[in-house]
């Protein structure tokens, strides 16, 4: 059951240790189902030996409905983003490095260039709680109120998206864009892009990322 679910979460878990967004089994990740479940990956697992069916379905209330391992510490980070965001249907937690400096020293992520704008949106770093805590899960989800991204501080980083590529795609953005910011910094003044500008690039985002679907 939920095979598509699963083979999108395989695919992402391949993904953030192949591109060194995540190290051994730290960060998690899910998707919401059809019917309102939730397909999350085990907790402290390594991802390099993950396979489908050591992921755990539960309800949206944290009810294992299958699987043989315990799913992610962080599943109340996930349940309350799914609860907050309709349109999120694909979360991905990841410790990457770059987000992680701006974790650190608590900084948000100004919108520095188009694929921030488009894909990400104002990027707010979430007040620090410990991990797997309720404080934590409300605290991220509040800084998602208008953005695709969140830091989480002295942590890492989440991203969120209507489908596992959007989403998948958020956490490289974040990466790179969390990456451009720090070096630009070192090196340089920072310009951000007009206030307008962001608007009407998140407007015809929708647009420009209509043909994704023709990937599939
Ligand atoms: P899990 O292995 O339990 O998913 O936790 C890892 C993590 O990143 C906690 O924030
Ligand atoms: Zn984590």
């Amino acid at each position: 059951m939920y095979d598509f679910e699963r083979d999108k979460i395989i695919e992402a878990s391949n993904e953030i240790i192949s591109s060194s967004m995540t190290v051994g089994s730290w960060g998690n990740i899910s998707m919401r189902t059809d019917d309102g479940n939730i397909v999350i990956t085990p907790s402290g697992k390594n991802y390099k030996k993950l396979k489908k069916e050591d992921l755990v379905v539960t309800d949206i209330n944290g009810n294992v409905i299958s699987g043989k391992f315990k799913p992610s510490s962080e599943r109340l980070m996930h349940y309350e983003i799914y609860k907050k965001r309709n349109d999120v249907n694909a979360i991905v937690h990841t410790h990457a490095s770059y987000s992680s400096i701006l974790s650190v020293i608590n900084e948000d992520l100004p919108v520095i260039t188009e694929d921030v704008a488009m894909i990400l949106g104002h990027v707010k770093v979430a007040k620090y709680a410990i991990t797997g805590s309720m404080d934590l899960a409300l605290n991220v989800a509040s800084a998602l109120d208008n953005s695709n991204a969140a830091i989480m501080a002295n942590h890492g980083a989440v991203a969120v998206g209507s489908d596992m590529e959007r989403a998948y795609t958020a956490a490289q953005v974040l990466e790179k864009s969390c990456k451009i910011f720090v070096f630009s910094k070192i090196i340089g003044k920072l310009n951000v892009i007009p206030e307008d500008d962001v608007k009407r690039l998140y407007e015809i985002s929708e647009a420009y990322l209509s043909q994704w679907k023709q990937w599939d």
